[in-house]
């Protein structure tokens, strides 16, 4: 839902302050809502529309709404919805990257709030998954960063449409080296078979089927670019019984421009 604004001039300074705290971390004037973007910088967010429904590649202009592209008509991916509304440049990036230093929470609310309602639209006319899992790190970079900003998101996401967020099933078990010094064929094999999902503790000593995963899965990540890693990481799902996966990120990378991802 769209804050509600207020006419600044008519109330005084303490009196906004104390009802939208807000203050937009971009051009770092008061935001008018309670989220620290104002809606002059959310408006300068580049939208990725019309863009392929299944992986999210901007459409040729001109193109139909919801129109599957070539690639995954040819070759379909292992997922089977991409929901990414915007497109990675300037200045959302720099709220994306906020993201990934300091402790994450402010940009995790923007961007987070900005997805769900993303999600719902899509969703519509639709099944919405049964829960979110957040894209694991390598242990190496969770150990620099000290959280995973996936994680964050998916909690305000998971929190905004009321659905579950499995933490710690989907694992990263292996690290492989940074996919941005990789080209696209070697990005592929880097990450294949890098995730696995961990069974409950139910399932491994009594066989239990209390556990098993659900049936439609969100993956949630901040940004994908050539989707090697979701593409790894949806595989393991697969594997693990999810019958479909959907990817849920912020922001797609044209692949034309894939030195930016992490
Ligand atoms: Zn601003
Ligand atoms: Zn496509």
């Amino acid at each position: 839902m769209a804050p509600i604004r207020l006419a600044e001039a008519a109330y005084p300074v303490n009196v906004l302050g104390a009802l939208f705290p807000g203050i937009c971390l971009l051009c770092r004037r008061r935001s008018g809502c309670d989220v620290d973007l104002c809606r002059e910088c959310e408006a300068a967010f580049g939208r990725n529309e019309p863009a392929c429904p299944v992986c999210a590649e901007p459409a040729p202009p001109g193109s139909t709404a919801g129109e599957i592209c070539g690639s995954c008509i040819v070759a379909p991916p292992p997922w089977t919805v991409t929901v990414a509304p915007f497109t990675y440049a300037p200045p959302l990036s720099r709220v994306v990257e906020g993201l990934k230093s300091g402790n994450g929470l402010r940009e995790a609310r923007i961007l987070g709030g900005m997805l769900s309602p993303a999600i719902e639209a899509r969703y519509r006319d639709g099944v919405v998954p049964d829960a979110l899992i957040a894209m694991p790190l390598t242990r190496r970079r969770r150990r620099q960063r000290g959280y995973n900003q996936a994680e964050l998101l998916a909690a305000v996401v998971g929190r905004a449409i009321d659905r579950p967020v499995l933490n710690g099933r989907l694992i990263r078990t292996r690290d492989a080296p940074p996919q941005r010094t990789l080209p696209r064929s070697a990005r592929l094999r880097n990450v294949s078979g890098a995730f696995d999902v961990r069974r409950t503790l139910a399932q491994r000593v009594f066989a239990s089927t209390t556990g098993a995963m659900p049936r439609r899965v969100a993956l949630v990540d901040d940004v994908t670019t050539t989707g090697a890693t979701v593409r790894a990481a949806t595989q393991a799902l697969r594997d693990a019984q999810v019958a479909e996966v959907h990817v849920w990120v912020v922001a797609k990378t044209s692949t034309a421009r894939v030195a930016i991802s992490a």
